[in-house]
Parts: C-alpha cells; sequence; structure tokens
C-alpha cells in the first residue's frame, strides 16, 4: 500500500557508519534515535513508540525515547539529555507545535538532525515531517457525520490548541461544512479546543454545549476518540447516546467497540505500523546518509517548506469495521464486539 520506502534495501545495512556528525562519535559508530514524545496517554503513542523501536533495532540502530506528560519544560530537558547523550538523530512529537522550535535550534547546534513526527513543529528549520493527511482527516470526520445529518445544530469538539494537527482537523472539517452552514442547512453552534486533548475538557465542552442549546443538537463532529469518550458521556447522560451522530480518530478499542454498539458513527485509522516503520526508515537513513531521498511533498511550517512524507488515513464506521482495523491486525473481533448482543 505504498508505505515502505524504495530506499529501504540501503537503509538495511547494519556494518554502514552513521554520518561525521559529533553525535555520531559519542556513540562509538553505533546508530542511536531519540525520540522525544508529548505523552503516551492515547492509546496509539505506546504503539508507535514500540513500532518505532523496533524497526530501528531491524535496521541496526537503538532508540533512547522519552515522553514527556504534556509538559513543555519537560519536553524541553527531556530533548536537552537526549542530545547531550549523542543521538544521531532526534524524532520529535511535539506537545507545542511553537515551543518545539527551540529543540530543533539546539539539536542543529550539536549538528543533529530533527524528524517532526505526526504533529509538525512550526516556524523552524526542522529537516523532515512524516504525518499522515491530516486535513483529509478533518474532510473525512466531517463527511460521515454529515452523511448522517445534514441539516440542523453542529458541534465542532476540537482537539489541542498548541497541536499544528488540531488546527488542520478543523481546517478539513470546515472544508465540508462550511458550504451547509452558507447554504443555512446547518449552524455550528458550538466550536471549541479541547485543552490537552483530554476527554474531560471534551466532557465539559459538550456540556456547555448541550446546556446552552437545550439539548437541541443534530451532530457532533469530535477531533479524535478520546474526545469523542468525552463527548458520549455528555450525550449519555442526556439519553442521547446513539442518537446523534459523532465522529473520532485513532481506531482506539473503546471507539470501535463504541461504533459496534452504535453510540459512534467513525473512527480514522491511522495505520500505526506504517508510519513508525517509515519514520524508523527514515532516521536511519538520516543517520547514515545526512539526507532522506523519498520525502517528496512539501508542507510549509511558517518558516520553511518541510521536505515531507504525507500518509493515507481511512475512515471507519460499523460497515467497513472488520476490513479495515480487524483484519490489518490492529484489533482482534472478539475484543471489538465483546459488548454487542
Ligand atoms: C494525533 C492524533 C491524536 C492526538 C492526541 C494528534 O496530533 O494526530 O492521532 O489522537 O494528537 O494525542
Amino acid at each position: 500500500c505504498g508505505i515502505v520506502s524504495d530506499n529501504s534495501k540501503e537503509t538495511k545495512d547494519p556494518a554502514a557508519a552513521p554520518s561525521q556528525t559529533a553525535a555520531g562519535a559519542k556513540n562509538n559508530g553505533k546508530i542511536v534515535i531519540g525520540m522525544s514524545m508529548d505523552t503516551l496517554k492515547e492509546e496509539r503513542w505506546q504503539k508507535d513508540r514500540d513500532i518505532f523501536t523496533e524497526k530501528v533495532k531491524e535496521l541496526g540502530g537503538e532508540v533512547k525515547a522519552l515522553a514527556a506528560n504534556g509538559d513543555d519544560a519537560t519536553q524541553m530537558s527531556q530533548a536537552e539529555q537526549l542530545i547531550s547523550q549523542g543521538v544521531n538523530v532526534l524524532v520529535v512529537i511535539p506537545h507545542n507545535a511553537e515551543a518545539t522550535a527551540q529543540i530543533v535550534e539546539k539539536a542543529h547546534k550539536e549538528g543533529i538532525k530533527v524528524i517532526s513526527y505526526d504533529r509538525l513543529i512550526k516556524n523552524s528549520d526542522v529537516d523532515y515531517y512524516i504525518s499522515f493527511d491530516n486535513v483529509r482527516v478533518g474532510e473525512m470526520q466531517a463527511k460521515a457525520v454529515t452523511d448522517k445529518v445534514a441539516k440542523g445544530n453542529f458541534v465542532y469538539i476540537g482537539g489541542a490548541d498548541t497541536d499544528n494537527n488540531a488546527h488542520m482537523f478543523k481546517e478539513g472539517a470546515m472544508n465540508i461544512l462550511n458550504p451547509l452552514k452558507e447554504k443555512g442547512d446547518i449552524k455550528i453552534v458550538y466550536d471549541q479546543f479541547s485543552k490537552d486533548w483530554k476527554p474531560e475538557e471534551a466532557l465539559k465542552n459538550m456540556e456547555n454545549a448541550l446546556t446552552a442549546n437545550k439539548n437541541n443538537i443534530q451532530a457532533v463532529v469530535a477531533a479524535n476518540d478520546g474526545t469523542a469518550g468525552g463527548v458520549i458521556q455528555a450525550l449519555t447522560a442526556q439519553g442521547l447516546a446513539g442518537k446523534i451522530p459523532v465522529s473520532g480518530q485513532d481506531a482506539d478499542l473503546a471507539a470501535v467497540q463504541r461504533i459496534a454498539q452504535g453510540t459512534q458513527t467513525m473512527t480514522v485509522y491511522k495505520p500505526i505500523k506504517s508510519i513508525a516503520t517509515k519514520a524508523a526508515e527514515m532516521a536511519v537513513a538520516l543517520a547514515k546518509q545526512g539526507q532522506i531521498a523519498d520525502a517528496g511533498k512539501k508542507v510549509n511550517n511558517g518558516k520553511i517548506d518541510v521536505p515531507s512524507v504525507l500518509l493515507d488515513p481511512i475512515s471507519v464506521d460499523k460497515s467497513n469495521l472488520v476490513d479495515t482495523v480487524i483484519k490489518d491486525g490492529f484489533h482482534k473481533l472478539e475484543d471489538v464486539y465483546k459488548n454487542v448482543p
């Protein structure tokens, strides 16, 4: 499915020496990749870390991964720690799209290149970016919801304001919702980000939306499965769960169970294996050759056009659960349908 790069052959030679960075020298020729993560909270991130680590190992390297629990200062100091340990390449999943530009600067001072993973580091000279087509993710979310209901009062429950992805998901959703709004078919009666992607923030936002509109709401576009969980909790309390379409993202187990049960309309499946494997190949190629040949797309981060790899997301609802997440081995059939009579 177009995921594995053509240069995987070159990067599979563990004997090849890492590029001549100060970092390379510190590790006695061993390739070490640093991974600075925002969080391990959502189900996906552990998979990202584990698959990435496994693939780098297979390619002859080693990964040092640290997660910052959503704290900017912690992410900064963990990145500094990795830089001073002499990693060859730093892979960053930013908590804060803007603040992490400083990490790029510090890494570059030591001759270490930086890959922005899943989320874009903004206004920086970050070397590469790998993610999914995030505008497309937002479009899929709104499309699935408007396929169910295309009239009435809509609520948008976004992700973390500090995460560039949250803005792209929203941009995508609005690509679908705005024309309906202009036609007068729908009204967006509530539109809020959820601090740090917290389900409890989404729950509060959804409660406020319901109260402010006396429960007169016909559809909810929620930016991921965690926030969808908060939304559905608020709907359940009002006896509305399953009566209003709700979107999501990540194909978390709890979310695909809700899809099977009928309280969540859809999720966006982003095969973690694809992004983590490809990122590992990129990181090792970068360590060995100082560049990546096939990052052919460009994404502007406010300062430069970042050479990028963008993978395809997959829209999942009740009708294709089995053919997507289950067939792919992302979840087991018996787990997904556990609570379905
Ligand atoms: C990721 C989503 C994830 C969210 C919260 C986003 O940047 O793309 O997959 O649900 O962060 O961690």
